[in-house]
């Protein structure tokens, strides 16, 4: 075995759901070197690194200057998961007030954030990005191994759709009226829900190219309203460009 790739996994407004996917890969460490991750046990201060993982999005001042620092100390920086690539639940609230959340609190002058809870591209540049909510195990594995070997990453563009037809699924949308956002949302979790008679509801977030006008009239044609349209792309990642023209009301 060559040198070892140096990684750091890092985090910021997140709930560790896609950081602790690293457990699932116990052969990692004979080809990865930790400098930094606090969720597995390594609590030094982050030194250089060859790769660094991003989990999170950016809600509070120090995290953007955290991301930063992280930024200046990695050859190569990732965005792990639905909240560092497009915002996550937490930047459901860029769409309401900010100032009526805070009243819930006993104490809202005590409470420091940012306008908005962004995804980290809007802070500092990312050279890839893993999708999910969470990420997929197996291709954070196969992530690691091409970048180690020096080779593109093969990260899904492509709808879910293709992965329905792959495993020879019946469309829940043509079959059963069941709205679906496959047609519009990233491969990577194997079709799961559709496979078991359910409508995805887009933890991958947008595919390339993803068609949304078409899909918000498909849905409208199938009875739905404007609101109960809206209502299914406000979900974790509510906040990327092409999902955010619906829940903003701009499509539909
Ligand atoms: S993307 Fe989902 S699983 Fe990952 S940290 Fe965010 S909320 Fe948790
Ligand atoms: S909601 Fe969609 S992306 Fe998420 S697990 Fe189900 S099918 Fe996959």
């Amino acid at each position: 075995m060559g040198k070892k790739l140096k990684i750091g996994i890092f985090k910021l407004s997140s709930c560790d759901g896609c950081q602790a996917n690293f457990f699932d890969l116990p052969s990692l460490w004979e080809y990865c070197e930790v400098v930094h991750w606090l969720l597995g046990g390594w609590a030094g201060e982050p030194e250089d690194m060859d790769v660094a993982f991003v989990e999170g999005s950016v809600s509070i001042e120090e995290e953007a200057q955290k991301l930063r620092d992280i930024r200046e100390r990695s050859q190569i920086l990732v965005t792990i998961g639905a909240c560092a690539t497009s915002g996550g639940v937490q930047a459901l609230r860029n769409f309401g007030d900010l100032r009526s959340f805070k009243e819930v609190y006993p104490n809202p002058e005590f409470i420091e954030v940012l306008e908005k809870s962004t995804p980290v591209k809007e802070h500092v540049r990312v050279d890839y990005e893993i999708f999910g909510c969470p990420i997929n195990p197996r291709s954070l594995e196969s992530f690691i191994k091409a970048i180690l070997h020096n080779r593109r990453p093969e990260i899904p563009d492509y709808p879910l759709c293709m992965e329905c037809k792959l495993r020879g699924n019946i469309c829940v949308i043509d079959a059963y009226q069941i709205p679906c956002l496959g047609p519009v949302v990233r491969s990577g979790c194997g079709a799961l829900c559709p496979s078991v008679k359910r409508g995805c509801y887009g933890c991958f977030g947008p595919c390339k190219g993803a068609n949304i006008e078409s899909l918000v009239s498909w849905f409208k044609g199938m009875g739905l309203s404007s609101e109960e349209v809206r209502e299914l792309f406000r979900n974790e990642n509510a906040y990327s460009e092409s999902f955010r023209k619906v829940v903003e009301g701009d499509i539909g």
